[in-house]
């Protein structure tokens, strides 16, 4: 190849330029499916409503919203009356909840939690189980998950030929396209085959991810941004995490490692990490790593006496009882949350970071220290800051952004199965 800016090969054949692909925010799902989509979103919409919402005529609105209603997946119902109008209300679109469940499952180190959701994408109810913490072989997963499926299916008294999907968020390297786990802590064995020996054992489809964007769906979904197209979400308890939105789609990059923001690096050589490497940023901030210093901290063994929690919550105890140790620990930690977040805001420049996670008690982390920090170390001249929310939701806010990558899976069937 030449070094010059020609847009001739070197035969001379016009290579082309400018981009091949489509922009990306343009909705490329089929009408049909934005319909359904757009009614689900609304809760309940009136077909005036998605003509003007999606700028289709009223004859394929019409036509394709009568597919929708014969194939069971919406229905029309009596819309609230207009305040002022006479006669019948208008008639509205709403989803068929029963038409198809789901159920979404955060597995953890102490406890799994689980929701059942039906299509309309509202919690028919939920179960948890506890569990000892420690690296478990897949097997012994499986038999959790099974006994967890089965209070969740008990308490919405459902069986399991009701389910139409699972999906499952968890720590660690997770392949959503292969439903394969390169690496989890929860797990004793690297390279697990989850989904197809999950789908042998249960027969139901399995849809597989890690935790950070599971939390990053529940916030799309259910939560603070369903209202922005752009936004990052950053957990911090078993590791750091990171999940992202782009255009109101969840980013996973090219080969499904997802946003390893635990793994960046922070230090030169620094702190051993438990994925092998040194100087990450987890490594100076995740459970573990405060755990690791909490020990010192209050002249305890890091044992099997001590689980990371218990120690965490007797470190968090000291320091506001003036323990100084302590306070450093978790001041030393939230300074290299700042800098993780700013970092977050250099490379992506998003309308929104929520944090979110388990430890969100933890509020020497989430002090104004950390966000005015965080604002030092961010290029912000002549514009506003990045906004930062907190959101102390518990684990089965995660098992409902869970739900929503197996609905959206039995959504996309749904739809294309109409002929
Ligand atoms: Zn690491």
């Amino acid at each position: 190849m030449s070094g010059d800016l020609s847009t001739k090969n070197d035969s001379g054949i016009p290579s082309g330029c400018g981009p091949l692909l489509p922009l990306g925010n343009a909705n490329t799902k089929p009408m049909r499916q934005q319909i359904f989509e757009h009614v689900r979103a609304a809760g309940r919409a009136t077909r005036t409503d998605v003509i003007r919402t999606l700028g289709i005529s009223a004859g394929s609105a019409t036509a394709l919203t009568a597919d929708l209603i014969n194939a069971g997946l919406l229905r029309e119902v009596d819309s609230v009356p207009r305040e002022t109008g006479r006669g019948r209300p208008a008639v509205a679109l709403e989803v068929i909840p029963e038409t198809n469940f789901v159920i979404g499952i955060k597995l953890s180190d102490e406890a799994h939690s689980a929701v059942l959701t039906d299509f309309a994408g509202d919690a028919v109810a939920t179960a948890s189980l506890q569990t000892p913490a420690h690296p478990k072989s897949l097997d012994e997963i499986l038999t959790e998950v099974g006994a967890l499926m089965q209070d969740v299916l008990a308490a919405a008294q459902k069986n399991p030929n009701n389910i139409a999907a699972v999906g499952i968020g968890m720590s660690g390297i997770v392949d959503h396209q292969a439903g394969t786990v390169p690496w989890s802590p929860l797990l004793a064995t690297r390279n697990s085959d989850f989904a197809a020996k999950f789908e042998a054992r249960f027969s139901v489809p399995l849809h597989l991810d890690n935790d950070a964007n599971m939390l990053t769906l529940a916030e799309l979904w259910f939560g603070a941004g369903r209202a922005k197209s752009d936004f990052a979400v950053v957990t911090i308890e078993q590791g750091v995490g990171m999940g992202l939105v782009i255009d109101n789609r969840l980013y996973r990059g090219a080969r499904g490692m997802g946003l390893e923001l635990g793994h960046t690096k922070v230090q030169l050589d620094g702190a051993l990490c438990r994925c092998g490497q040194r100087g990450c940023l987890e490594a100076y901030l995740a459970d573990y790593a405060l755990a690791r210093e909490a020990a010192t901290a209050l002249h305890q063994q890091a044992n099997d006496h001590h689980s990371p929690n218990a120690l965490l919550t007797a470190l968090f105890t000291q320091a506001k009882a003036g323990n100084e140790a302590a306070q450093t620990i978790f001041r030393r930690a939230g300074r290299y949350l700042s800098v993780g977040l700013a970092n977050v805001v250099q490379l992506f420049d998003p309308a929104l970071i929520i944090i979110s996670g388990e430890r969100m008690q933890y509020d020497y982390l989430y002090a104004d220290e950390v966000l005015a920090e965080m604002h030092r170390l961010t290029l912000n001249d002549g514009r506003s800051a990045c906004t930062v929310e907190t959101h102390a939701w518990g684990d089965l806010v995660w098992a409902r952004g869970a739900t929503a990558l197996a609905l959206s899976a039995v959504t996309d069937q749904a739809v294309a199965a109409i002929s």
